[in-house]
């Protein structure tokens, strides 16, 4: 069922490429230096130049957080398309499409294993997943984490980076962040601890439930976190936003975040932090 018809052909979506992408070299999009690829992703896919941090996918993410093996869990939930949504493409293809595109069935990867020789569960997003949204997956899965830590009293860390609640889902996926909050609720109650990573972008619905939720909310360099977009605010209260604003120095620096941690230190601040709470 389509819900609106368009008159025009719309226009098709530029895509901003982040992330690493294939070929030799690489432009940093920081300091526009040509980079060696290898180099690049040796440095965590950090810039050496001008320590730019590039967008990396879920599993990279788990890879260089995790001491060695990790094991994924709720693997194979889907989503229902319980709207049958259609905007300039089929919701079913989108979610195909995502699938083919990142080897995951959503926009999340859960799984435990050791991480500084503690036991740990870390949900992380997936941006390549139809822009990291949350829907109904993203929120059972991140659910389902925070009660696989509940039952096996392990830490929490969850690395988001998404564009927020995914509007091919309407309201149920804006139910997700009560949901959510609530089972963090419950861990906080049972006195486990919360690490919140947030990563270049965590926006609208993630930002306003669990990233904001951590124990300690901690953000990688550089990235963009807020709640609306720079221009719907700039429209509604008439007046030019300060430079780097939404961005992780300058929400620091507002009392919003905990700490900006470079990605080469990263594992090492973090194991620090949850040997700090868990004591
Ligand atoms: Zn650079």
């Amino acid at each position: 069922m389509a819900w609106f018809r368009r008159e025009h052909t719309p226009l098709p979506p530029k895509e901003q490429e982040s992330r690493v992408p294939e070929g030799l070299w690489i432009k940093c999009s920081g300091c526009k230096e040509i980079l060696y690829r290898k180099d690049l992703v040796k440095n965590m896919s950090v810039c050496p130049k001008c320590s730019f941090h590039f967008r990396i996918s879920a599993r990279e993410r788990l890879d260089m957080l995790f001491d060695g093996a990790w094991q994924e869990f709720d693997q194979g939930l889907v989503s229902a398309d319980p709207l049958k949504f259609r905007d300039t493409k089929a919701y079913a293809d989108r979610l195909k499409d995502g699938k083919a595109k990142t080897n995951s069935w959503d926009a999340l990867v859960s799984a435990v294993g050791p991480l500084g020789g503690m036991t740990t569960v870390v949900a992380a997003m997936e941006y390549g997943f139809i822009g990291g949204s949350m829907g109904v997956v993203v929120g059972e899965k991140v659910t389902r984490a925070v009660e696989r830590s509940l039952a096996e009293r392990r830490a929490l860390v969850v690395v988001s980076c998404s564009g927020g609640a995914r509007m091919m889902e309407g309201t149920l996926s804006l139910m997700q962040m009560a949901k959510i909050s609530a089972a963090l609720a419950r861990l906080n109650e049972a006195r486990l601890p919360f690490v919140s990573l947030l990563t270049d972008p965590t926006t609208g619905g993630v930002t306003a439930s669990f990233a904001m939720l951590g124990d300690l909310n901690i953000a990688e360099p550089g990235a963009l976190i807020g709640f609306a977009g720079p221009r719907v605010i700039e429209q509604t209260i008439r007046q030019k936003l300060p430079a780097g604003f939404q961005r992780s120095e300058f929400l620091l620096e507002h009392g919003m975040l905990d700490a900006v941690v470079d990605r080469r230190q990263l594992k090492k601040t973090l194991v620090r932090f949850l040997k700090f709470l868990l004591d």
